[in-house]
């Protein structure tokens, strides 16, 4: 027996979206990646930091993104020490509950939610406390005062696509004596965002990454805004070289076209838009979403069929079938000819 940590030896382990080895031959729906290319000017500065034979690659890239935290904070209207840059939001989840949650200490999250956090809270062997969701897709229960370490908001909520208010929000951050993290990993396709409300309330982190709106999953890239204290914190206990010099330049381009980005996310919406209305003319209910999915689930109540329907057809989409809410399938938006294929092999 390895003399491993109890807690390590006794969970499961996050088990990602599955990658078929063969991508090409599938249409894949099903881990919210963006359809559509990041900014050229992405492409270009990625391909200017490579130069003509890598020789930048000899060193270090800047420990402490200055370049890139400089780009968030001027288009987040913060001052760069509120602004965290970081390898996936994935990171910065992580190291809010190692900075902020001891052993045996409790967090919390939504379930259904981003199944991460569980994870991550079993790692660090931390207590987990979740809370449902009503029928009206609120919180179920949740105290007047919480007192755990931390709670993990996601919102828009991931896999429904709902999204909580602002009111909603500041009205946790009031009832939360630990910090309240909203996972805005999908808020660029939302209608309103937690930013704002960070100057207001020290115990409150918003995370966002760069992997759904910017279309950048592949360079692994989030970024957090946080009162600078928080900040600090997580600039302690990160790895000091967390960002390679190509996701350096990559996310202070993305940040820098918001042109681009307004653009990609218009088209996204209105294909989220026409694709849910087609499908609940069709008859198959869909929650309104805030985000780059919809939450579909089956006429008869048979996800699960659904699922290997779309799955015979080479349509990959996420099957959930956490809850009585949350009976059915996420379905990323991808491009319009990719929806009408899905709807095609529905007949809607
Ligand atoms: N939060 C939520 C709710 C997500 O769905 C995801 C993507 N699976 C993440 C965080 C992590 O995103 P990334 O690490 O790619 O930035």
């Amino acid at each position: 027996m390895l003399p491993l940590r109890r807690n390590i030896a006794e969970m499961a382990g996050y088990v990602p979206g599955f990658q078929p080895a063969d991508a090409e031959r599938w249409i894949k729906l099903n881990t919210n990646e963006n359809p559509y290319p990041p900014s050229p000017r992405v492409v270009e500065a990625i391909r200017n930091e490579l130069g003509a034979d890598g020789a930048r690659l000899r060193q270090y890239p800047d420990a402490g993104s200055r370049a890139a935290r400089a780009a968030a904070a001027r288009l987040y209207g913060y001052d760069a020490d509120w602004l965290i840059l970081a390898n996936g939001s994935d990171e910065l989840l992580n190291n809010l509950i190692r900075a902020f949650a001891g052993e045996g200490d409790e967090v919390a999250y939504i379930h259904p939610s981003y199944s991460y956090y569980g994870t991550l809270i079993a790692i660090q062997g931390a207590r987990p406390r979740t809370f449902g969701l009503t029928a009206q897709f609120k919180l179920a229960d949740f105290p007047a005062r919480y007192d755990g370490k931390l709670f993990f908001l996601t919102s828009p909520h991931a896999p429904l696509g709902f999204a909580f208010s602002l009111a909603e929000i500041e009205d946790l951050a009031q009832r939360c004596s630990g910090m309240l993290v909203v996972d805005e990993a999908y808020a660029d396709f939302a209608a309103d965002s937690a930013v704002t409300l960070v100057r207001r309330y020290p115990n409150l982190v918003v995370t966002r990454t760069f992997s759904k709106s910017y279309a950048l999953a592949g360079m692994r890239l989030g970024l957090a805004v946080a009162h600078p204290e928080v900040v600090a914190a997580l600039d302690k206990i990160r790895d000091h070289y967390h960002l390679d010099r190509l996701a350096l330049v990559a996310a202070e381009a993305a940040l820098e076209d918001q042109g681009y980005l307004r653009q990609r996310l218009a088209q996204v919406c209105a294909t989220r838009e026409r694709f849910s209305v087609r499908l609940r003319a069709a008859g198959y209910p869909v929650i309104a979403s805030q985000a780059n999915f919809v939450f579909v689930s089956a006429p008869d109540g048979n996800g699960q069929r659904l699922y290997q329907q779309l799955y015979d057809a080479r349509i990959l989409v996420r099957y959930f079938s956490d809850a009585l809410l949350c009976h059915g399938v996420r379905i990323s938006i991808g491009t319009d000819a990719e929806m009408d294929a899905l709807l095609q092999v529905l007949g809607a």
